[in-house]
């Protein structure tokens, strides 16, 4: 097998979500966009729904309704990129929830679907998506007579607990919301962390859900094997791939693996990361090209058949930090080509 494998613990996602529950009195939802963070929506959002998830969130209708195939007509599904137009058949024959952003998007979707589920974000003060207060003062009564199933908000700075930004952000939202009989909703995975000020009635985790900060005790659910084609010596004075970007100071052991930039892996990483074999780092040597990198093996006693680049040494916040990147980045970066396991569950 020539591409990398990557293995999704499907029962640690399941223990993060109840962790994150468990830290609430508030329902909780599931964040699934982009695919379930890369790792596979539709997969992981059975085996939530199976623990008791009943909402999903998804960043396009079209994600929606993908998802919607793979989960059945029950859990709720929320389109946090709202109601665009073209998206009405979608959102109405896949029963799709929209997050509406804008009077625009509100009277679109009053308009085409009267009656239809639909959601509300307000901007306090992030300015990305939302009604600002203005708009909202405008519309909230009439928005609300039409019954919204939930009203939210997302916090600019959750990852960071000391920051102004978030009490100040929490102070807008209780005003703009106070009093409404709507489920509310500002706590992503840092939201969450942030203490129960921040949970209303519905969270929204998702990332911590994957493993990733700002979740510290999150169990980890991903690992990615990358297999080793082929392995040779080199001398002291050869280099290694593209530019001869490096050369050997003393004879090496040296191991191509299939995987590259194509897959997600930024030549960023070229000098700075390392893979594993078992308890012992092996570092990238040279370029990372498209579909190849190559490793310094020369620690290793036997010859390896596959390395790890994610696991229990190195999870995918270690990756980002070498790389100059997020988490989220690193996860929904991982390539397309990699085969894709989930276990338990
Ligand atoms: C992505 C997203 C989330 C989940 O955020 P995490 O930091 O991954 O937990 C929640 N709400 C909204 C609006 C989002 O865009």
């Amino acid at each position: 097998m020539s591409t990398g494998t990557l293995t999704i613990d499907l029962d640690a996602i399941v223990a993060n979500w109840r962790a994150l529950a468990a830290m609430s009195q508030a329902e909780t939802g599931a964040v699934v966009k982009a695919d379930g963070y890369g790792l596979g929506a539709g997969r992981i959002a059975r085996a939530l729904q199976r623990a008791g998830a009943t909402r999903f969130f998804v960043a396009t209708a079209e994600e929606g309704a993908s998802l919607r195939q793979e989960i059945g007509t029950a859990p709720e599904i929320l389109v946090l990129s709202g109601h665009m137009s073209g998206d009405t058949d979608m959102i109405g024959d896949l029963g799709l929830t929209p997050v509406l952003n804008s009077i625009e998007q509100l009277t679109r979707h009053f308009e085409a679907l009267p009656g239809a589920p639909f959601a509300i974000q307000l901007d306090t003060g992030m300015n990305r998506l939302g009604l600002k207060w203005a708009d909202w003062a405008a519309v909230a009564a009439m928005a609300l007579a039409q019954g919204p199933s939930l009203v939210m908000s997302q916090l600019a700075c959750a990852d960071e607990p000391d920051h102004p930004m978030n009490p100040r952000q929490l102070q807008t939202f209780r005003e703009m919301t106070d009093g409404i009989a709507v489920p509310r909703s500002l706590a992503a995975t840092g939201g969450i962390l942030l203490g129960p000020d921040y949970h209303f009635e519905v969270t929204r985790p998702g990332i911590g859900l994957y493993g990733g900060l700002p979740f510290a005790r999150a169990e980890p659910v991903v690992s990615l094997e990358l297999p080793v084609i082929q392995i040779r010596e080199v001398e002291p004075g050869e280099s290694v791939g593209y530019a001869c970007s490096f050369t050997a100071t003393a004879p090496m052991r040296l191991a191509t693996l299939a995987a590259g930039y194509a897959d997600g892996l930024r030549r960023s990483l070229a000098g700075c990361a390392a893979l594993w074999h078992g308890d012992t780092p092996c570092p990238m040597v040279g370029r990372v090209s498209m579909d190849l990198l190559t490793v310094d093996v020369t620690a290793l006693t036997e010859t390896p058949q596959s390395l790890m680049l994610l696991g229990p040494h190195q999870e995918a916040d270690d990756l980002a930090t070498v790389a100059g990147t997020v988490n989220y980045e690193i996860l929904t970066q991982l390539g397309r080509r990699y085969t894709r396991r989930h276990v338990g569950a």
